[in-house]
């Protein structure tokens, strides 16, 4: 199953921890998956979110 850090929403594919920001606290509770190309973007902006890849949303 796939889990989401809970600090930075970033996506963990396998493993326990946050590719992005090395976080250990995640969670398997989240409703939806996002994937942000552009950092730029209105969502990635709402999500707060720095770095390209997957992430969960509403986590
Ligand atoms: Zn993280």
């Amino acid at each position: 199953m796939k889990k989401a850090c809970k600090s930075c929403k970033a996506l963990v594919i396998k493993g326990s921890v946050c590719p992005i920001c090395k976080g250990t606290d995640l969670t398997s509770s989240f409703q939806g998956i996002v994937y942000i190309f552009d950092v730029e973007s209105e969502i990635a902006k709402k999500l707060g979110i720095t770095a390209s890849g997957k992430y969960a949303i509403k986590v």
